[in-house]
């Protein structure tokens, strides 16, 4: 057996008896397990193995959530996971796992991983302290030792139906606490996106981190500066789209770890005097959060849209007060936001299109001539920007005008639309709404003209 004692997590961290709940008194039942996790469980059961259900769905489950996932822990091989499944693939070299496919069902099946022997082996690959490879297999003690929390160190026993706690897990479930397995610094170097977990868990279950676990963010948060982008990338959309982004926002706020993975945007957050771009951002992640709650789809192009514009906004400002054009300023503060941001969380290519798009068109608000009320209209991403635009109702009085202006046109036909706008001049003037017309325009509105000095808005 792999020693234990090189490693952050100690034997000590194992409880002296593991605590076995019997099936008649916790409340996860076979009913709320999917079918696929129950074919992988019973399988790797008839053939031998020992399988468990474990993690975030033994977890839920016993909080009486709906698990997103389930994932099984057993002390098969890869290799014989797939003798067993047809529908089988193995991935991952770093992290070998297997994968079993029932339709659009992945049930993620992880062989148990002990602690290794330090860093000469060969499977177990440590580096300043971070784990970059970890595949020596190990009991299901060491298994449990090796997960972050202890709430997600809980198993459910297919062989008898017992949830088996090695490691505390229950007591914190009951006390809705987050606390890691072994010496929290230790810990977060092995793995610096475990304090992003910790403040996702957090939100998504409404608990609290123990103060123990979040001593080390402040010290050792500016890790996540050296943690793949791709892989903060997949974190954000968890922490963002997954019906929890309002609370996953504040738990990062709070806990100072938004300046790590957002820096600009926690730069701009400490500019904003007023508290509009605060709200703008909020009400755009419980927009978001809402269209998760309605099963409507959500997009990371609008969110992170949201998530960076206080600081386009703010560096597009700049660049105009020094001089440049405002297409030029936009289109420059676009670019270089978008690239900075890249360094840390990969936003995919035709992300980044969407979300430089959703900008660019904001301006276009402004315009009323018949031409290019129809124009924006018809463009594939009018609806993400008029959505965008209506988050920033906050920015001003004129801004909430345009959004109403916006919304109204949309509930009038075309025919109807045509008629009230003027062909060439800006306005139409068909509801006192109309106004933020562009500069030097004429305009003959009928009713409620805007001041000569309105300017449509701060970026215009
Ligand atoms: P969610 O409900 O959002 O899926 P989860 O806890 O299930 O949350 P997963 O990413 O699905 O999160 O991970 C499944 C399990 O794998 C966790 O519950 C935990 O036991 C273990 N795990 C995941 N990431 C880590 C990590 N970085 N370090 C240690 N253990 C981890
Ligand atoms: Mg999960």
């Amino acid at each position: 057996m792999p020693r234990l004692s090189s490693d952050s997590t100690a034997s000590s961290d194992i409880l002296p008896d593991p605590r076995v709940i019997p099936r008649d008194r916790h409340d996860v039942s076979r009913k709320q397990i999917s079918r696929g996790a129950l074919r992988v469980l019973y399988g790797l059961k008839d053939a031998g193995f020992r399988a468990c259900l474990v993690g975030g769905a033994v977890r839920d489950l016993l909080l009486g959530r709906q698990p997103k996932d389930f994932d099984v822990a057993t002390d098969a091989t890869p290799e014989e996971v797939r003798k067993l499944f047809r529908n089988c693939r193995l991935i991952g070299r770093r992290f070998r796992l297997a994968h079993v496919i029932f339709g659009p069902e992945i049930v993620e099946v992880a062989t148990f991983r002990g602690t290794g022997n330090g860093e000469a082996d060969a499977d177990r690959h440590v580096v300043n302290g971070r784990i970059l490879r970890d595949n020596v297999w190990g009991t299901i003690e060491e298994d449990a030792l090796r997960r972050d929390f202890r709430v997600n160190a809980l198993y459910y026993d297919i062989a008898d139906f017992s949830v088996i706690d090695f490691v505390g897990g229950m007591e914190d479930l009951e006390q809705k606490h987050l606390r890691l397995i072994g010496d929290p610094a230790t810990r977060y170097r092995e793995d610096p996106v475990r304090m992003l977990r910790a403040a996702r868990l957090a939100a998504k279950l409404g608990f609290t981190i123990d103060s123990e676990a979040a001593a080390p963010f402040e010290p050792l948060g500016h890790l996540l500066a050296d943690a793949p982008p791709a892989r903060l990338f997949d974190e954000c959309q968890k922490m963002f789209l997954a019906g929890y982004g309002l609370a996953s926002f504040r738990t990062l706020v709070q806990y100072g770890l938004l300046e790590q993975l957002f820096p600009g945007t926690a730069q701009a957050l400490a500019n904003d005097e007023s508290g509009s771009l605060r709200a703008m951002i909020e009400r755009g992640l419980a927009g978001t959060d809402a269209r998760v709650a309605d099963g409507r789809p959500v997009t990371p192009a609008f969110l992170f849209a949201v998530l960076l514009w206080g600081e386009v906004a703010q560096l597009a400002a700049r660049l105009q007060a020094e001089g440049a054009a405002r297409s030029l300023a936009w289109q420059r503060a676009a670019h270089r936001v978008m690239a900075e941001q890249g360094r840390r969380v990969a936003i995919p290519r035709r992300f980044a299109y969407a979300i430089e798009e959703i900008w660019a068109l904001q301006p276009r608000f402004a315009e009323r001539t018949r031409k290019r009320v129809f124009r924006l209209m018809s463009h594939p991403r009018f609806r993400a920007a008029y959505d965008f635009l209506l988050m920033r109702a906050d920015e001003s009085a004129e801004l909430r005008e345009w959004g109403e202006w916006w919304t109204r046109a949309q509930e009038l036909s075309p025919d109807e639309l045509s008629a009230s706008l003027a062909p060439k001049t800006a306005g139409g003037g068909h509801t006192a709404a109309v106004t933020g017309k562009p500069k030097r325009r004429r305009r003959r509105a009928r009713r409620g003209p805007s001041p000569e000095s309105a300017r449509p808005n701060s970026q215009d």
